[in-house]
């Protein structure tokens, strides 16, 4: 039967949140890698996934599309219950503790989010004409070669909690990627560059999650 525990085990079926955003990219990228990858908008389709994508775009149109279709609270219960989840840019920002403003981290700009990563995030954190830019990252968990990063009005990880892992780190010090146990981060878009090494890193937790 399609979808046995073991057909499972090698190709995983994941999801990517689809409200808003370059979801599209996503699933090209996870279906590159051999899932099943499937659009998510409504609770039942969160609830037959493996694991979780959150793509970039407007993390307050996700926000407020995420409660107008139902699914705020379904997704925080996910991330509660351990589900891999990757989130890039407004990704990030929706799977953030805390949204901060201004130069001192420490204002809550009280923007709702899922949470679940032990971070305080910074919105379009590179102002000017840094707004978009590429640069090569060192991210050793992901190993060599250096990940070609590209930033689109990107947050920058602006506290990192006892609880989450600052991965990837710019020459001046910014945190743009975390972990946390199943879940994941990175200010940038590894779905447009051909990067595949965070989305294969969130595909092998999701494989232990189905197989547990
Ligand atoms: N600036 C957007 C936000 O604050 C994120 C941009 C992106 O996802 N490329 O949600």
């Amino acid at each position: 039967m399609a979808g046995s525990r073991h057909e499972e085990a090698a190709a995983p079926r994941v999801g990517v949140l689809a409200l808003q955003g370059d979801f599209r990219e996503h699933l090209a990228v996870l279906t590159a890698l051999g899932a099943v990858a499937v659009p998510v908008r409504r609770p039942d389709e969160l609830a037959a996934v493996s694991g979780l994508v959150i793509p970039g775009g407007e993390s307050t149109v996700m926000d407020k599309l995420s409660r107008t279709f139902g699914m705020a609270e379904p997704l925080r219960a996910a991330v509660d219950a351990g589900l891999p989840v990757y989130g890039t840019c407004a990704g990030l920002i929706m799977l953030a503790d805390r949204v901060v403003d201004g130069p001192a981290s420490q204002h809550l700009t009280g923007q709702r989010t899922i949470g679940g990563l032990d971070v305080a995030v910074r919105r379009n954190a590179f102002g000017g004409q840094n707004e978009s830019f590429e640069t090569d990252l060192l991210v050793p968990v992901v190993g060599v070669p250096p990940v070609h990063a590209v930033f689109i009005r990107a947050p920058v990880v602006a506290e990192v909690g006892p609880l989450a892992t600052a991965i990837g780190v710019l020459d001046d010090g910014r945190v743009v990627a975390v972990e946390q146990g199943n879940l994941l981060g990175t200010s940038f878009h590894p779905e447009v560059t051909g990067e595949l090494r965070f989305h294969a890193r969130f595909l092998d937790k999701a494989r232990a999650w189905s197989s547990r």
